[in-house]
This record gives C-alpha cells, structure tokens and sequence, in this order.
C-alpha cells in the first residue's frame, strides 16, 4: 500500500477540496469576491478553531508564566506613530504606465509588465503604506484618522503596565493574544497564505536584558515542537535566521519558521523575533508614561527585552491542510483500484473526530443508530451520514480528514457492538457500545 503527497501539491487542488468540503470560499463570492479575503465555512470554522485552542493551551493555559489579553482593533493613532509602523510599515510599489496595474517593486523580476506585456513602462518604486485607514466619528478629516491595526503585538505593549499591576506579574513573563490583523497587500495570494484580513497569534515575552538570547532560543525550539506534535512533517519544516538587511526595524535578531510547499517552495510560517526594548522604550516616549519594570533584586527600574513568536492563524492552517492531503490506490470490491484522497490531519486539528454511519438507510437501524449518536455528541465533533452506500461516505469522511468512523450494522442490534473504522489503515475493530466513548477517545489520544 503506497501512501503518498501528490509530486506537485497545488493550492489550486486544496482550494478546490475547501470549497467543495466547506473548509474555506472566496469572500462575498456571488459578487466576484474580493482579493485577499476569504470565508471560513462550517468546517474551516472548527479547524480554526481548534488550532487557536492548541496554541493558547500550550503558550498560556500550560505555562504559569503567560497570560492572556484580547484589545481593540482600532487602538489610538498615536500607538502606531510611537511604534514606527506610520512612517516605516511600506512596500515598494510600482505602476504599469500602460494598463494601470500596480505590483510591489520587490516583486518583479523584470522590466516587462506581468498583466499587459508593456516593456520599461513602470514608474519609479514608491513607498506604500500597508495599513488600512479609517475615520472615527463622523467628520472625514485628517483629526479623525485611525488605523485597523496591522498586528496585535502593540495592545501587549501598551498594556505593559495594566498586566504588570493587576496580576503582580514578575520578569519574566507573557502576554498573548489571538485577534485580527488588517494589511493593506499590494500582491495578496497563494490562497490564505497572504490575506489582507488575516488572524494573528502573537506572544510577548518579557525578561531581563541579558536574558533575550537564551529565551529566544527556548521560544524557537518550543514553537517549532508544537507544529512537529501536531502533525506537520520534520522534513517540511526548517529554521532560517534573517539576514541583517531583513530585519525589521525594531529587530535585533529574528528566526523563520519556513515550510517547504511544492508550489512555492520554502515560505515563512512563523517569525521568532527578539524585539529588544525597542516598543516599550517608544511608547513610553510616545506617552510620557514610562514603561518600565521595578526590579526588587537590584532595586532598579528596568526597560526589559521582548521575544515575541508569532504565527498566523490563517498561515498555519495551510500548512497544515497542505501536509496533511494525501493521495492513494486502494482496491475496490470489483477487483480494481481506485484512488482514495484523504487528510492526515492529528486527530486535534481535524474539524469532525467521529463520524457516525448506519451501514444504510435500513429502518431497522435507524433508532439504534440515532442512540449511537446521541452518545457522542456531548463528547466529540460528529458527524451523522446516512446518505449513499458506506464506500462513499467513507471517501467523504476521508477528505474531510475525520480520524474515526463508527458503524451501526445488523449484528449490532443483536450484540449491542459496533465498528471503528480507522481513517490512515482503515482497519476496523468491533467494539461494544458501552465501551465506545472510552474507546474513541483513547484512539483520538493516540493509545
Ligand atoms: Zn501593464
């Protein structure tokens, strides 16, 4: 039995599968969408969900030294003139003098025009601003500009002091958060990979100046542990320390995440940056309320370091769908073969844990099955399916990466058993229904 990545994985062949399975669509698709937004439909809604919840349980609900906020969007305008994104938060942009378009300078691999054709008809590379801007109130003037912010890791700065205080928190420590970010792309694409609304999980940690290296080394061993133990193959992961013309402007050093895509090759997944005192030291500057930490073994007011990962939601579901789609001959009850397209996702990511499958639409089994079902419900995502012949509702669940299938059959209303069926081997065992739920949950864990 070969099991196996297609040689070359499109995003067009997971776009494809999102849409058809109700994992993601086109934003405001009946009007011809909108590039760079994107619906996450009733199965892409619990995936989502349940890679938020891994992350937050492992970054702060299993640590005693990280908690949690959840700030505005729409923060005072002045946070992003103290943070360096008004003036420095750009791309380079040019314009094709011919058909309009606009592309990022950085973007171009030569003087022809991608869309038109034109040869040496762009203008010169501007710098553009990636934030979105709105108004707050009802006057449109420069007074009332506000920015959507363009990541969340300002709100843990500012309230630096609010944490410090109110949970009498000592160096060192966290603050994270999950929330949505707004940036403006010029060139959105490659499905989720690059949104203009996206969703951010993003941590700060704070320690003492001297301490950073060592703490940016645990952050970037412990991140790239979590998405090994949730499924995403070794091979396809690797670290890539910036070079010093990349990094960011508040930066000392930072680390990528990368992953290996057949589309697209190594892309970053999740950035590890060690911040320094850049952010508090501006904001206090910014405020006149100096952010600072009074440290009581050296009884001295101290600026600390920041190590912040940061991973996007959105980002590290495609990944994790891109890992997990798999390609297989299995034999057919004809004698032939037939290929069986299913997602290896770890039983935590998958947005449907059990499926529950009468082996059909027999009367005789309808009750049974429906008690089956209500017993696992307050227990696990399920799925209940009695259309078409059980082959076929296996290949769905197949695609959808369900990791167990139960199935009600004659003898089970005489043996009060029924049978798992196991979604990578699709081996099946007989268990009794009094045993079920013990035993679901058992598989899903990995026993
Ligand atoms: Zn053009």
């Amino acid at each position: 039995m070969t099991t196996e990545q297609p040689k070359e994985l499109t995003f067009d062949t997971l776009v494809s599968l999102s849409k058809r399975r109700g994992f993601i669509f086109p934003s405001s698709e009946v009007y011809g969408g909108i590039a760079g937004f994107w619906d996450y439909g009733p199965l892409g809604v619990e995936m989502k969900n349940n890679i938020k919840r891994e992350w937050w349980r492992f970054m702060v609900q299993e640590r005693d030294d990280v908690v949690g906020i959840d700030a505005s969007v729409i923060m005072n305008p002045k946070v992003w003139e103290a943070s360096g994104h008004v003036a420095t938060f750009t791309d380079p942009m040019v314009d094709c003098k011919n058909c309009k378009r606009r592309y990022r300078a950085d973007h171009l691999e030569s003087e022809v025009c991608p869309d038109c054709g034109a040869k040496g008809q762009f203008t010169e590379a501007r710098n553009f601003n990636l934030m979105f801007k709105t108004f707050v109130g009802p006057v449109e003037d420069d007074a009332n500009v506000v920015y959507l912010r363009p990541e969340t890791a300002q709100a843990m700065f500012v309230n630096f002091d609010n944490v410090v205080t109110s949970m009498r928190r000592k160096l060192p420590f966290g603050i994270a958060q999950i929330g949505r970010s707004f940036r403006n792309e010029i060139t959105p694409g490659n499905f989720i990979f690059r949104d203009r609304e996206f969703e951010q999980m993003e941590m700060e940690y704070f320690c003492k100046p001297g301490t950073d290296e060592q703490w940016h080394k645990h952050w970037l061993d412990a991140r790239l542990n979590w998405h090994k133990n949730l499924g995403v193959r070794e091979e396809n992961l690797r670290i890539r320390e910036h070079e010093q013309e990349e990094l960011s402007h508040y930066s000392k050093g930072t680390y990528d995440i990368e992953y290996r895509f057949d589309a697209m090759g190594w892309s970053e997944l999740e950035g590890i940056a060690n911040r320094t005192d850049f952010d508090l030291q501006a904001h206090g500057k910014g405020s006149g309320k100096s952010l600072s930490y009074f440290d009581e073994e050296s009884n001295e007011h101290i600026v600390p370091y920041v190590i912040e990962p940061a991973l996007g939601v959105d980002r590290c579901f495609l990944v994790m769908l891109y890992d997990a789609y798999r390609e297989q001959e299995v034999p057919t009850a004809a004698g032939k073969t037939e290929q069986r397209v299913y997602l290896q996702l770890h039983p935590a990511i998958a947005p449907i844990k059990v499926a529950v499958l009468p082996l059909s639409r027999n009367e005789k089994l309808g009750p049974l099955s429906k008690d089956v079902h209500a017993l696992l419900r307050p227990h696990f995502m399920t799925q209940f399916d009695d259309a078409q012949s059980i082959g076929r509702r296996y290949r769905r669940q197949d695609e959808i990466g369900t990791p167990l299938c139960v199935t009600i059959d004659f003898d089970s209303l005489e043996d009060n058993a029924v049978t798992i069926r196991d979604r990578d081997t699709m081996e099946q065992t007989r268990v009794r229904i009094e045993e079920l739920v013990d035993t679901l949950r058992r598989k899903l864990q990995g026993g």
